[in-house]
């Protein structure tokens, strides 16, 4: 568990949260907070030592050497990926479709493409909202049975519930998020939180 704690996240946060926020403006308030969120988990991401040639002469530079796999769980989690795929142009992007049952909040998996040899990838999992962990829990599973052995996870809004969840079936792996909120409502929505995510973005409420 990681704590992104900086001024711009908060902000662009605060646009997220606010009711008033129309979807246009929420749209960039996701992206703004997701490049920052991924530039933050991704601190260990590995590199390698080139010379670039400037206007003046040659300069050691560095260049990210791993290959890197950004899944997005859908459908929120694509309101975060174009921040990462600007971050990380040669990424490549898995998909994973869950959906809630809004009565049960049990996560049921609908769609599945993962590129081939992701086991030997560098992965950051992409899911907005960490509510019940039911979710991010299948999702991991899912990368789990396809070899991945170490994840990185980005949301924008946790529960209690969902971090201990996420804790106790995948140990290994490491959630990058700026709010661990108060917890969840009889409807599995996290409170104080931002609402449906989803709903929010495409303007589906
Ligand atoms: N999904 C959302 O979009 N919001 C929540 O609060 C919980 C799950």
């Amino acid at each position: 568990m990681h704590i992104v704690d900086h001024p711009l996240v908060h902000d662009a946060l605060a646009t997220l949260r606010d009711r008033r926020t129309a979807p246009d403006d929420f749209r960039r308030a996701a992206t703004r907070i997701s490049v920052l969120l991924a530039a933050e988990a991704m601190k260990d991401v590995t590199e390698t030592a080139v010379t670039v040639d400037t206007p003046l002469g040659p300069s050691p530079a560095r260049r990210v050497a791993s290959d890197v796999v950004v899944v997005p769980v859908l459908r929120a989690g694509l309101g975060m990926l174009d921040a990462v795929l600007e971050l990380v142009p040669s990424a490549r992007v898995g998909h994973i479709g869950l959906q809630r049952d809004e009565m049960t909040a049990v996560a049921s998996q609908y769609y599945s493409k993962l590129p081939p040899g992701i086991e030997k990838s560098y992965v950051l999992m992409i899911d907005p909202m960490l509510a019940t962990g039911g979710s991010a829990v299948a999702a991991l599973d899912l990368l789990a049975r396809a070899g991945v052995r170490s994840v990185r996870m980005v949301c924008i809004v946790a529960a209690p519930e969902g971090v201990a969840l996420v804790e106790h079936h995948h140990p290994d792996a490491i959630v990058y998020t700026p709010a661990v909120d108060q917890g969840l409502n009889a409807n599995k929505y996290i409170v104080p939180g931002l609402g449906d995510f989803g709903d929010r973005l495409y303007g589906t409420l």
